[in-house]
């Protein structure tokens, strides 16, 4: 049986879909491992580290005998034809909007799974590619931040005088913001932070951050079953706004990384609240590729607006591609594990695990998956 680890096409996108570990853990499970040539280029790994880790270097053809491809994107219509029907196709899918090219997945006979549908659960935390890339995404925020800021970020008192430490503030305190919260706090910011679900104030507090929010009715109720947060009432988001508005017109440095499943992101600062900051100050918006939590943020720039640098990066875990590609490789291997028979080591996929029904888009020659169309409740 073959793994095939493509090369991707997106010149976005640095990651790679294997690392030497990975390649070692698949030969472990008994695959024969392919690398497209320069696949790990931008991450990092030389086609050699791989040859040593005992893949085979290849090209783009060889994708044609493999059983299973692994990717960092969804494969394009060209690497699609390039597949074998049958073939197994695990990647990061982007499948909201994109049902058409779910449709020619299914069409090319592909069993196609989508890595960011993992339930978050226990048995599934170390295949999470949403948390594995959201939380370095989070650190680089604030490596981008520091980058732009004129200033240092940790207080400094020299002959020559005192420098203040920076004031960070984060927006959303998820996965993300979490690990900005820790990252502004190692470089020796003075931290706050806000989210509109409860359980998030402990966390943030656990940080060494303060925590700011309205805390009323709502608030309290804020946090759906599955630990996301609900789009806030119109009353709610006003309170929200006049506390933010003062908060953030003191900070040096905001990052937002606020998102709601399914919804676009909510937006939390606006062109006002950024003509209050000082000259100089550093705004960063992680979900700007989701429409932006910062208004005025435009995706892949970096612009100044009134004195304020806003920062709208695109695919911010491909910005510190070496490490995310580390973590997404073995997030991949951990769940093809799952469907490599013990005894046999062959390929046993069964379409009743939970782990296979939340993430498979395509199967047989059919979009199997619910929230497609799919049949596969
Ligand atoms: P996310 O990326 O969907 O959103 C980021 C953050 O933005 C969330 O904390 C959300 O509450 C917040 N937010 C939304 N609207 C906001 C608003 N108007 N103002 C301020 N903040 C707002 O979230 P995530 O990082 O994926 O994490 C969601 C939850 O899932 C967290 O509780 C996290 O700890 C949990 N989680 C659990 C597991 C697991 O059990 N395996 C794995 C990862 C994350």
């Amino acid at each position: 049986q073959i793994v095939f680890i493509a090369k991707e096409s997106d010149p976005g996108e640095p990651r790679v879909a294997g690392s030497v570990e990975s390649v070692k853990k698949l030969k472990s499970l008994g695959f024969d491992v392919v690398v497209e040539a320069g696949a790990g280029l931008h991450s990092r790994v030389p086609d050699a580290e791989y040859e040593k880790a005992g893949a085979r270097i290849g090209s783009a053809a060889d994708a044609k005998e493999a059983d299973v491809v692994l990717k960092v994107r969804r494969p394009s219509p060209q690497e699609i034809a390039g597949y074998r029907s049958g073939a197994i196709v695990i990647a990061i899918m982007d499948p909201y909007g994109n049902e058409e090219a779910i449709a020619a997945m299914a069409g090319a006979g592909l069993t196609a799974f989508a890595m960011e549908l993992m339930p978050r659960i226990t048995r599934a935390q170390s295949m999470d590619v949403l948390s594995s890339q959201a939380n370095l995404a989070g650190y680089q925020a604030v490596v981008d931040a520091a980058h732009e800021y004129d200033r240092a970020l940790p207080m400094m008192m020299t002959a020559a005088g005192t420098v203040p430490a920076a004031k960070v503030f984060v927006m959303g305190a998820g996965v993300a913001g979490l690990q900005a919260i820790a990252t502004a706090r190692r470089m020796g910011a003075m931290v706050s932070a806000t989210d509109v679900r409860p359980a998030a104030k402990e966390q943030v507090a656990s940080l060494g951050a303060k925590f700011i929010a309205v805390e009323d009715e709502e608030f309290k109720a804020a946090e759906t079953a599955g630990g996301y947060a609900k789009e806030m009432s119109k009353d709610y988001q006003v309170k929200q706004a006049a506390l933010v508005a003062e908060h953030i017109a003191k900070q040096d440095i905001v990052v937002t990384t606020a998102l709601i499943p399914g919804r676009p992101a909510p937006r939390l600062v606006t062109r006002e609240m950024l003509d209050a900051m000082k000259p100089g100050s550093v705004v960063v918006d992680l979900a700007v590729e989701r429409g932006g939590n910062v208004e005025g943020a435009e995706a892949g720039k970096v612009v100044e607006l009134g004195g304020v640098k806003v920062v709208g990066h695109l695919n911010v875990p491909g910005r510190i591609a070496a490490s995310a590609s580390l973590l997404y490789a073995k997030n991949l291997v951990t769940f093809l594990e799952t469907m490599v028979s013990k005894e046999t080591k062959a390929l046993a996929l069964n379409m009743e695990d939970e782990l296979v029904k939340a993430t498979a888009l395509t199967h047989g020659g059919a979009v199997v998956h619910p929230a497609f169309g799919g049949a596969n409740g």
